[in-house]
């Protein structure tokens, strides 16, 4: 079932993930003829009023994917030098809520931004120089280098693009929605290496070759999200 607090995923024309948006916003663009193409599945139907000449009550049917006019504003944050902002949120995301130095997985209350160069000795508080870590990790390593600490790091800290910071904001993300974005992720991509475990995991099969450059036509996925009904 469907509950309201399901956010739509918003492109533009062409495709491009922009953001999430809730259902009230994504009915708005419907009404404002802003909405071009709906990707993905329905995912609600909203009933309104009833039309006094035909005694037919009017529905719109909201799609988990919708891409939309008028989006030049967001052109910026589809740039390849686009930082996305840096939250403990997205970052434990990032990180899978691991410790990147126990490797042990924890609650958001148990984990903390490390600057793996520490601020003190010049290190930037930047996507490329934070991980996420638990808070006997962080303490232990205090103000020193992990070489420093003699602590090693599980990962390497990498600046999310923006397709990739969508789906780290992303709650309860579809699995069409997911599929998506994945197309957009570029092939080196730590998080689709990740997910084509995790999916390999549920499913059982072997981990497939992380196979991020799926068709795209006029920005809806050629084939997953209409194989998966
Ligand atoms: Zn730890």
């Amino acid at each position: 079932m469907v509950i309201l607090s399901q956010q739509v995923l918003r492109t533009d024309l062409a495709g491009m993930p922009l953001e999430w948006i809730d259902y009230r916003a994504a009915a708005r663009l419907y009404f404002l003829g802003q909405v071009a193409y709906a990707c993905g599945e329905p995912m609600l139907t909203l009933h309104g009023g009833i039309n006094a000449r035909t005694r037919e009550q009017s529905r719109l049917e909201i799609h988990s994917i919708i891409a939309t006019h008028g989006t030049h504003q967001a052109l910026n944050k589809l740039r390849d030098d686009y930082v996305p902002p840096l939250s403990n949120r997205t970052l434990f995301q990032r990180d899978d809520h691991l410790c990147l130095y126990c490797g042990g997985r924890f609650s958001v209350r148990h984990l903390s931004r490390d600057h793996v160069r520490p601020l003190s000795q010049d290190g930037h508080d930047h996507w490329n120089n934070v991980v996420s870590a638990c808070v006997r990790c962080n303490n232990y390593k205090a103000g020193r280098t992990p070489e420093a600490a003699g602590m090693e790091l599980l990962a390497v800290p990498f600046t999310p693009t923006h397709a990739e910071y969508i789906y780290l904001m992303g709650r309860h993300v579809l699995a069409d929605q997911m599929d998506f974005l994945r197309a957009h992720f570029p092939r080196t991509s730590p998080l689709l290496r990740r997910l084509v475990r995790q999916r390999a995991a549920q499913t059982g099969e072997r981990p497939a070759v992380a196979e991020p450059a799926r068709v795209i036509l006029g920005g809806c996925l050629a084939g997953d999200a209409q194989d998966a009904a």
